[in-house]
């Protein structure tokens, strides 16, 4: 950075931001609101149904019931809208946890700030990977390159200039909100900001498009199949009735409010919405572990990942690197020190040194922090700097640092760079002090070798010779295999200008060892996933002896190895047929990520794949699961990702992943609890249908409206709860699910079974108290509706494991279902004893059919519980 530059103070910045406001685009909500809304009537096909079934019941006179129906009408769209709005908002809130930061200059000291808080007038540095936060024009840039495709539609770099006249300039000369920077870096003085800038004046063209969820996909699916049976059984029974009976009015107005029934029995009207909400609850669950959905639908993809495909540093290592070994004038010197801390010696042969009078090691020292863009200052803990930047550039600036060596020491007027990238694995700037030039660069030690042709030793520069190789190669290697990350510094002197002049014939200097070791959690995710039947492979940029041993110490399963050259040397259908084998690539590069994706997917594997930088976007996009990361990621990746990890932690991927299965095996649950619902209720009112003839029963057993009031309160809510149940301790012990649905042969088996049940004691309980003690009909549907919802919330309790017993295990394992179904018994109290009971029909029963009914609920329990251990057992019927 040009060092006369001083930016805006913080003070004026204050002022600027109260006066234009926050750097924000303003959502459009409004008009999504309205979208959610129009969304919940123009999907629901119960919605329309309702509406004919209003219409029927004012046509056969039954006011009370129409005008029930119309506020159940009302209620589905709301309870639609409130959870699907809500859905959005935490998906909204969601992606604010992770707040992007814009590197600024401030009273002539360059901070990180929340880039909401840029205001015009603030010089931003910007670097590749990140998101330009505000209109800017530039003022200085280096093969500053922008991705602009957000705002043309255009997705090549277009290469951007400095401005002659800050005043008067084109496009080539400026940035804009909401691109990215994907090459080179510059210095840029903000604009305009927020909605003033071009990207907030388009931003309402732009707003997220909407998609339907997969697994709204397939509920839906589920939703329309129970419609058609229900449309098509009340049809065909309908016309059974008014073929076999003499038709008169009364009788077409009997066949109507009978078919409404049927159609409504068969339809779970709460399934969207409580899918809605498993799916919003599971994502604050992974919020909580640092893990943050980009979009709901990934959730279930997750819980399905076969192979995690990971970044090594940062994401199983710390990230926190420390400079641990030096060598250089082919002499090894060890330096102390653990993490960022300020305080380290530097020891050769057991003695402590005063490495300022370590000739080539001062020049060393030099060179890493010249040719180095982060930035450390004296942090909050003691004797620790906070650094921002790069990890491995920061650890280099504390290695000078503990010399008493810092940037600003020195004229650093740089005249040229060439950035590091993850392909070229090197950098290079030219420093001019007054009339003089010198090169200074550093990378990967086999690239930087590559350039060089000079050494530099304690008696001056020396041509390099094969033995000065060989033996700068094995202490590289050596360093490697000691879980050592290494980097090679190298410099020259004399006027050089030109690209190409920079990158060649250098004189070597030497080699820093940086340790970043592995975090503690990785060995324990590791084991998990090998116990979940899930592969792992570790990519990286490092090199291949660093990343086998940082391998071994983790517990990586052994496998092949393999390098990015000789990834080069494969065709793509060699790769499919190894890359299940190989579990560590080493000096790849971006272009390999995507072709290894590619490959494991080929091979049927659901891939989660890390990647932190510019160039992994491609591969972040192939892969099922694309995770970038929250602290040392680009703006670029994060923005193209699924998900995002707060920590950077590879452990919190596996986090998810089990988060992902207990969703969707909790979407299991509910669904066969809701569908086994509708099950039993089409199944009593067709029953109820057959036997008419023969006991003199009404038709049908339980009116339309006893079965919305059900559908959409007393077992709905308990579905909801199902949706809350925490994983169990094994869900992450048997192999993934391979892209099924959600419901399976076994699940349709045992919903029909608990269905088939709740059927036969419901129509017991109407055979009783209407056959034989000869209750009215009001009566004995009240008695039956309330056996059956009895038996629903024991339903509930069932499905809160396919395995486990109810009796003997605390009811409060998910106690938002006792909740939940303390809740139903009220409301289903209050339409019995309140004046509702007029609109809904019913009549007050005395306490003791209350009784009845629990013991109904209780039966029903037992039966499962053993059939449960059964089936444990002898293993009939298998919930994976
Ligand atoms: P991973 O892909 O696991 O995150 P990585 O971050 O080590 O691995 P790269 O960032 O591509 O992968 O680094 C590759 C090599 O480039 C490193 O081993 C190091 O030698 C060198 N290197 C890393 N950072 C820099 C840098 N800022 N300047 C110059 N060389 C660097």
């Amino acid at each position: 950075m040009n060092a006369k530059i001083k930016g805006l103070s913080g003070a004026r910045a204050k002022k600027l931001l109260e006066q234009f406001g926050p750097n924000e685009i303003i959502d459009l909500g409004r008009i999504s609101i309205v979208r959610i809304l129009l969304r919940q009537i123009k999907n629901n096909f119960i919605v329309y149904l309702l509406i004919v079934a209003t219409a029927i019941s004012f046509a056969v006179d039954k006011d009370i019931t129409a005008y029930t129906i119309l506020a159940v009408i009302v209620i589905v769209i709301l309870t639609g809208f409130i959870q699907e709005y809500k859905a959005e908002k935490a998906i909204e809130y969601l992606k604010k946890m992770v707040m992007p930061v814009t590197l600024a200059v401030r009273d002539g000291e360059e901070t990180e700030i929340p880039s909401r808080e840029i205001v015009p007038g603030d010089v931003i540095i910007v670097r590749m990977g990140e998101k330009v936060p505000a209109d800017c024009v530039i003022i200085e840039a280096s093969e500053l390159a922008a991705d602009e495709s957000i705002l043309t539609g255009e997705s090549r770099e277009v290469y951007k200039t400095p401005a002659p006249d800050p005043d008067n300039y084109g496009d080539g000369n400026a940035l804009f909100a909401g691109s990215f920077i994907v090459g080179g870096k510059g210095l840029a003085r903000a604009v305009h900001t927020g909605m003033n800038t071009k990207f907030g004046q388009i931003a309402g063209m732009i707003s997220a498009t909407e998609k339907t969820l997969p697994l709204q996909a397939k509920v839906n699916k589920i939703v329309k199949f129970m419609a058609i049976i229900g449309a098509s059984m009340a049809i065909l029974t309908g016309l059974g009735v008014l073929f076999t009976s003499p038709i008169n009015e009364e009788l077409v107005i009997d066949v109507l409010i009978l078919i409404i029934a049927i159609s409504v029995s068969a339809f779970p009207e709460g399934f969207p919405v409580v899918l809605i909400t498993t799916l919003s609850v599971g994502a604050f669950r992974m919020a909580k572990k640092d893990a943050i959905v980009n979009r709901m639908s990934i959730i279930e993809t997750l819980g399905e990942t076969t192979v995690i495909c990971t970044d090594k540093t940062g994401t199983i290592t710390k990230g926190e690197m420390t400079v641990k070994k030096i060598f250089c004038d082919h002499k090894t010197y060890d330096l102390g020190g653990v993490g960022y801390e300020a305080k380290g010696d530097f020891v050769r042969e057991n003695r402590v040194i005063d490495p300022e009078k370590e000739k080539v090691l001062a020049l060393f020292l030099k060179t890493a922090v010249l040719c180095n863009d982060a930035v450390i200052k004296p942090g909050e803990i003691e004797n620790a700097y906070k650094t921002s930047g790069l990890p491995t550039e920061a650890a280099l600036l504390v290695m000078a640092a503990k010399a008493k060596i810092f940037r600003e020491d020195f004229f650093h007027d740089r005249d040229e760079e060439l950035t590091f990238s993850s392909e070229r694995k090197m950098m290079s700037v030219l420093i001019r002090d007054g009339k003089n030039t010198a090169v200074y660069a550093k990378g990967a030690p086999e690239v930087i070798l590559d350039k060089c042709d000079r050494i530099r030793k304690s008696t001056g520069v020396a041509k390099i010779t094969a033995k000065d190789r060989a033996r700068i190669i094995a202490e590289a290697k050596k360093m490697a295999q000691a879980t050592y990350r290494t980097i090679a510094l190298a410099y020259k002197e004399g006027e050089c200008s030109g690209k190409d002049c920079l990158e060649s014939d250098l004189v070597f200097l030497g080699i820093a060892a940086i340790e970043d070791p592995p975090r503690e959690e990785v060995k324990e995710a590791l084991l998990t996933c090998k116990r979940a039947g899930i592969a792992v492979k570790m990519i990286t940029g490092d090199n291949l002896s660093t990343a086998l041993s940082i391998a071994e110490q983790i517990g990586l399963e052994k496998g092949r190895a393999m390098e990015g050259g000789e990834l080069d040397q494969v065709t793509d259908e060699e790769l499919i047929k190894i890359v299940n084998e190989i579990s560590v690539f080493a000096r790849v590069r971006p272009e390999h990520k995507l072709r290894i994706v590619r490959a494991l997917k080929e091979n049927g594997e659901i891939v989660t794949m890390t990647g932190d930088g510019v160039n992994d976007s491609p591969a972040l996009k192939e892969a099922h699961i694309g995770v970038a990361m929250g602290i040392n990621g680009t703006d670029v990746s994060r923005s193209v990702a699924d998900l995002i990890l707060k920590n950077d932690n590879f452990a919190t991927i596996v986090d998810a992943v089990r988060e992902g299965r207990t969703i969707f095996n909790n979407i299991r649950k509910f669904a066969t609890y809701q569908l086994s619902c509708n099950y039993a209720e089409l199944t009593i009112i067709f029953v109820g249908v057959l036997l008419s003839p023969f006991l003199g029963w009404p038709v049908p057993v339980l009116l339309a409206i006893h079965i919305l009031f059900m559908n959409l309160i007393t077992d709905n809510l308990p579905a909801i709860t199902l949706g809350f149940n925490h994983s169990s301790p094994d869900i992450m012990e048997d192999g993934p699910r391979k892209g099924s649905g959600i419901f399976t042969k076994d699940m349709i088996i045992a919903l029909a079974l608990s269905g088939f049940i709740m059927a036969l004691f419901t129509l017991g309980a109407f055979y009783f108290t209407y056959s034989v003690l000869g209750q009215s009909v009001s009566d004995a549907r009240t008695t039956s509706l309330v056996v059956l919802i009895l038996l629903e919330i024991a339903g509930a309790f069932n499905f809160r494991s396919f395995r486990k017993n109810v009796l003997g295990r605390s009811p409060l394992a998910n106690r938002y279902l006792v909740y939940a179904s303390l809740a139903s018994l009220f409301a289903t109290a209050m339409v019995i004893y309140t004046p509702l009971n007029k609109g809904f029909e019913t009549t007050p029963i005395p306490f003791w059919d209350w009784l009845v009914a629990a013991a109904f609920a209780l039966a029903m329990v037992v039966i499962f519980d053993i059939l449960k251990k059964i089936n444990n057992k002898k293993q009939y019927l298998r919930f994976e």
